[in-house]
């Protein structure tokens, strides 16, 4: 049956300004890092996709490497977008970034202009599209100089394949140096995607330079993935990420400190009424215009879009959560 967006779709989501860009994203954006490749089924991917452009999410972000394999997500975007989505595009807000390993040889990552021109031509391929809304550089190169990668990022705009551009994981100095060579250039940073959760705090201080500079910013595994939820409270389930063969999430990694934390913050969220996902989420969202959740199931997007009914936290509330993160 051919697919009719719910009508209903932009009272269920609020957007939120982009730094001072003209743009707005959703509070709840959608990743692609996992799940969405070549090893998981397509259905699975198509269904989560679509269910979350119903909910509102008008926001999926990519990366030439998602998968696995590296390059299948972006496939699996393609098939959607040149698909049930078709008539959808100048709706959607699509990203995707260039900077990790990618290709063998020298120009197969990092930040040089025939890294980033060439991976943005080939995403495009994968995505079916002329053009992304976010090109991001993925992670700072400590060898190529900044003006170089400034200079693509500002050609790339020129070329018409992207509308906007980001950086990720570049710290606060690299930050305030990426944005005056791209105001030289007469492009300005839309936005920073970073690292940010009630259990990882470290890119605090970035927020600090975007929100002096006007830039908009995006907080990436903001549910810390997946251990700011109900997933690991009793144990380490068979189909979690955890169990899976992530690098970035070992079962190791799930020490009883950690859970005694996360079992605190779960009471509390429910002593305010919501699950602790939402709360986690609720809690970036004070600080980053959106956050890009990742999900194995179409529940999970659901759950976590109920965020936006309570974003709010009293002084005393904000307190408790320190408390229990420095306990
Ligand atoms: P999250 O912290 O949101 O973790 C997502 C995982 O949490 C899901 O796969 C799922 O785990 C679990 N989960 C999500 N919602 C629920 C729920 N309601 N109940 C129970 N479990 C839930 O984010 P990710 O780490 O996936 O990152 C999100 C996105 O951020 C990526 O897709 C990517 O777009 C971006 N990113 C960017 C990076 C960068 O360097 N710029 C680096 C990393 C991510 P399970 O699979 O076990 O069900």
């Amino acid at each position: 049956m051919e697919y009719m967006a719910n009508t209903d779709r932009y009272n269920k989501m609020i957007y939120r300004r982009c730094g001072q860009s003209g743009l707005k994203l959703p509070a709840i954006s959608l990743g692609m890092w996992h799940n969405f490749g070549d090893t998981t089924p397509f259905s699975n991917c198509r269904e989560m996709m679509l269910g979350a452009f119903d909910m509102g999410i008008t926001h999926f972000d990519l990366a030439n490497n998602y998968g696995p394999t590296a390059g299948s997500a972006e496939e699996s975007f393609g098939k959607v977008i040149s698909g049930e989505l078709k008539g959808y595009r100048d709706e959607l807000v699509v990203s995707t970034k260039a900077g990790y390993y990618m290709w063998p040889g020298p120009y197969g990552e990092w930040g040089s202009k025939k890294n980033l021109v060439s991976s943005l031509d080939q995403s495009l391929k994968r995505m079916k599209l002329d053009y992304v809304d976010i090109f991001y550089h993925h992670r700072p190169d400590p060898e190529t100089p900044m003006e170089e990668t400034a200079d693509a990022l500002a050609h790339i705009v020129r070329q018409g394949k992207a509308l906007y551009i980001g950086i990720s994981n570049y710290s606060p100095e690299q930050t305030a140096r990426m944005i005056e060579l791209l105001d030289s250039k007469g492009v300005h940073l839309l936005i920073h995607q970073l690292s940010h959760s009630m259990l990882g705090r470290q890119n605090e201080p970035v927020y600090d330079v975007l929100e002096q500079k006007g830039v908009g910013s995006i907080a990436f595994s903001p549910l810390a993935q997946g251990l700011l939820t109900d997933r690991y409270l009793n144990g380490i389930p068979e189909d979690s990420r955890a169990k899976g063969r992530s690098i970035f999430l070992t079962e190791a990694s799930i020490t009883p400190e950690k859970m005694r934390k996360v079992t605190e913050l779960n009471d509390f969220a429910q002593e305010r009424g919501q699950e602790l996902s939402q709360m986690a989420l609720a809690w970036v969202l004070q600080r980053a215009t959106s956050v890009i959740i990742g999900a194995s199931r179409l529940q999970q997007i659901a759950e976590n879009c109920k965020t936006i009914e309570k974003t709010a936290f009293s002084k005393e509330e904000l307190e408790k959560i320190e408390q229990i993160l420095n306990g």
